[in-house]
């Protein structure tokens, strides 16, 4: 299933493991031009579109996550899901800035709290990678920088309610943040006794693997809370020999890996695909966990999959796979206690 053309550009991979993450990240490709150069598209046919949507979210994508895609393939699962189209100008009856109602969840600021037990605190707005079909890519990030004292603020709202046992690094993506500042988080919540687990939602691992270094490793594994880290991967072509062995290392510090993916079209909307991710996902040690049916953002119609579709694709996967290699079909519903399961057999 997934595409090993000798198209692919292999050879800067080994470039990349002698930069620091930071290097990577701030030598992304962040232009309509270098990203159609980068991949060998006609700018004639692509680069009016791709200006529009950047214009809308603009473009960003590091060079680990370029080097796995197809040279000259536009249909490119991994560049289906950063570059802009045409489409993305476009208005769509439903399709919404904010389908989550998140700006109404916030209980101070940097910190979401939806549900009971666990609360998401935007550590950074900042992504690594900006994905077209992004539900937050409208969300105000910079009403949620957080100062030393709104940083005191989160600390007490946690620590005054007994309800919260665990805890979410949410973002954008809180592995853009400096380790410095990742460890001074991790050890403030880690004194409040009633909190039990650090989770972190974080797609960096895949598109910057590097990103998992000596000083990542040293408060990750010092940490007494125990420690979840849930991916952002929507097709096998994502997981490659460097990210392998990035996961790996976040493993070996005793962190649960799991994953989470959106349902796409043109990414991963085909059961075969799907299948294969889930088995990429168990040999790097991740556990699929769930699968989000496409939320109606403003921007990303096209990448549109009916809940219909979706719940087919999973009973296909039910059939194909061990149960606990099949994700839950999830969707988020504004003001429900949690995520709710889409009933496939409805
Ligand atoms: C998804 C989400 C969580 C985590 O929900 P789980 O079902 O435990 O993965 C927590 N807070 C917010 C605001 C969320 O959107
Ligand atoms: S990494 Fe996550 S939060 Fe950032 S743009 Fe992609 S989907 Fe959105």
């Amino acid at each position: 299933m997934i595409q090993r053309t000798p198209a692919r550009i292999e050879a800067r991979q080994s470039d990349n493991d002698e930069r620091s993450w930071q290097q990577l990240l701030a030598g992304s490709v962040t232009t309509p031009e270098a990203l159609l150069e980068r991949l060998g598209l006609d700018p004639a046919q692509w680069l009016a579109g791709a200006e529009q949507g950047h214009r809308l979210f603009p473009i960003r994508v590091p060079e680990p996550y370029l080097s796995r895609m197809t040279r000259g393939n536009p249909a490119d699962p991994l560049l289906r899901q950063v570059l802009p189209l045409a489409e993305e100008g476009q208005a769509a009856a439903g399709f919404v800035a904010d389908p989550l109602q998140e700006a109404g969840a916030t209980a101070t600021t940097g910190l979401i709290r939806k549900y009971r037990s666990r609360a998401l605190l935007m550590v950074t707005g900042q992504c690594a990678i900006n994905c077209r079909y992004c539900f937050r890519r409208h969300f105000p990030y910079e009403d949620h920088r957080l100062s030393p004292a709104d940083r005191e603020q989160v600390v007490r709202t946690l620590a005054q309610d007994t309800r919260i046992n665990e805890v979410i690094f949410s973002g954008g993506d809180p592995l853009v943040a400096s380790d410095r500042l990742l460890a001074a988080w991790a050890e403030a919540i880690g004194n409040i006794p009633h909190i039990r687990r650090l989770r972190i939602h974080t797609r960096l691992p895949v598109v910057i693997p590097q990103r998992v270094c000596d000083t990542l490793e040293a408060w990750l594994s010092a940490t007494r809370l125990q420690t979840v880290i849930v991916l952002h991967i929507n097709h096998p072509a994502e997981l490659d020999q460097v990210t392998r062995r990035a996961l790996r290392r976040l493993s070996a510090c005793g962190a649960t890996l799991l994953n989470q993916s959106v349902v796409l079209r043109g990414v991963n909307d085909n059961a075969g695909v799907l299948c294969e991710l889930s088995e990429a996902l168990f040999e790097a040690g991740v556990l699929p966990y769930y699968l989000h049916a496409f939320d109606p953002v403003a921007g990303a119609h096209h990448f549109d999959v009916s809940d219909d579709e979706a719940r087919s694709l999973v009973r296909t996967m039910l059939g194909d796979l061990p149960g606990f290699l099949v994700p839950r079909l999830v969707r988020e519903t504004p003001g429900k206690a949690g995520k709710t399961p889409l009933d496939l057999f409805a």
